[in-house]
């Protein structure tokens, strides 16, 4: 193998070229980003970046140094449009095509919008730095009235952002509970609750049946008939897998890239890592996509053996972990939170907001859930292994 293509130049594709220069790779690497920018953070871009304590320039995840170091050919604010896995090119935006024996797709996922919504000002998703300056400059302008659909992790730390800055804030929520599929009943309740400790209007059990205004958003309308006034709509809906432009091209697709645990596509020589790669879980045994930060740089590891072998490697057996900085909390949880799995909190208690709660099954650890208790999280999330998790399976 000589030359290898990168598509997606962000925390997945960047990891995946460190991991294949640190397996001794040394032939040509060319990385295509549809983004302007090269590779930067997006976890502060809903926090300490939105709020404006940050600038971009804090956001990079590679310097100077190691950019040259890596040696790698940055093809930025292009597309790839097409794959042909017999001739092995990778065509971008203008028509220009690569030519390359080894791919790794590291396309991310892109959120999700409301239908209707297209072309009215106020209305705003958040994925890119470019998302995140216009977002920051709306919520500095005057005081508006905001609205965030979705009080998923994402709509919750927007929640949080805005609120301290000093503005009025709703969130809508569609779920009776937030966050119930990943913490479970009890905790998604518990996690949510910091909404309204601190004056934030959530709205659960409720649809949005569409967005008022002429030209530029005034409303959020509910489906069961309220309308809620809103200057600034965020909405945090989830995200759709960038598979696009892989359509014909062989490699198969649902839901993300389907992979086997090294990370190997259905086409030889191709490989997937990141928020777009749907690979089964040596936790839980199904194909799943895990949409934390973690996950890349853990993957990125395991996609390159393989890339570089021919031969899928071992996935990491380090349970999945993401955290959540929310109204000066930090919730952190790993590993898997079966269905019907209750909590048992074994360190400090619900009211305070500083507790640590285990989820087991059969004395196994399964999952770990802290609310600012960092050092005895770290302690208790090494118990979790694939093993104990395939008790529940
Ligand atoms: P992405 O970062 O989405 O990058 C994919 C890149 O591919 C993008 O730049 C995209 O433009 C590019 N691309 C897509 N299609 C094409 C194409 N056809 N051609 C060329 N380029 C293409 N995780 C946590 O664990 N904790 C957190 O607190 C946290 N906070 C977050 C806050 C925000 C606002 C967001 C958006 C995410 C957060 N995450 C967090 C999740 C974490 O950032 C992601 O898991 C991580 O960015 C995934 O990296 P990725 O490289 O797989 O995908």
């Amino acid at each position: 193998m000589r030359t290898i293509t990168v598509v997606g130049a962000s925390l997945a594709g960047l990891s995946t070229v460190r991991a294949l220069r640190a397996e001794g790779y040394d032939g040509e690497i060319a990385v295509v980003g549809e983004e302007r920018h090269t590779p930067y953070d997006r976890p502060p871009l809903s926090k300490d970046f939105l709020k404006g304590d940050i600038d971009a320039d804090a956001l990079a995840l590679a310097d100077a140094d190691e950019y040259e170091e890596l040696g790698v050919q940055w093809i930025l604010g292009e597309r790839a449009v097409r794959l042909d896995t017999t001739a092995r090119t990778v065509t971008l935006t203008g028509g220009r095509e690569l030519r390359t024996d080894g791919l790794v797709v590291a396309t991310g996922a892109g959120p999700r919008t409301l239908p209707g919504t297209d072309g009215l000002a106020g209305v705003h998703t958040l994925r890119t730095l470019d998302d995140a300056k216009a977002l920051r400059a709306e919520l500095r302008d005057g005081l508006p009235r905001v609205v965030v659909i979705g009080a998923g992790f994402i709509g919750a730390e927007v929640a949080s952002t805005a609120h301290q800055l000093g503005l009025h804030v709703t969130v809508v929520e569609a779920l009776d509970i937030p966050l119930e599929r990943q913490l479970g009943r009890e905790m998604g309740l518990v996690c949510s609750s910091l909404h309204t400790d601190h004056g934030v209007d959530l709205l659960c059990g409720t649809g949005v049946a569409g967005l008022t205004g002429n030209g530029r958003v005034t409303g959020v309308q509910l489906a069961d008939g309220r309308l809620l006034p809103a200057d600034v709509v965020v909405v945090g809906v989830g995200v759709r897998p960038a598979t696009d432009w892989l359509a014909g091209s062989g490699v198969q697709v649902g839901d993300g890239v389907v992979c086997d645990t090294g990370c190997a596509t259905s086409v030889p020589g191709v490989v997937a890592v990141g928020d777009v790669a749907r690979c089964p879980s040596p936790f839980t045994g199904r194909h799943a996509r895990i949409e934390h930060w973690s996950n890349a740089i853990e993957q990125s590891k395991t996609a390159a053996r393989t890339l570089l072998s021919g031969v899928s490697a071992p996935a990491s057996r380090t349970a999945p972990y993401f955290w959540s900085d929310q109204y000066k909390v930090r919730i952190q949880l790993a590993g898997h939170v079966a269905p019907g799995t209750r909590p048992q909190i074994i360190e400090g208690d619900l009211d305070s907001r500083s507790f640590t709660a285990v989820y087991e099954h059969e004395g196994s650890t399964l999952a770990v859930l802290s609310l600012n208790q960092p050092k005895l999280f770290n302690r208790l999330r090494r118990k979790i292994t694939p093993a104990a998790a395939a008790a529940t399976s």
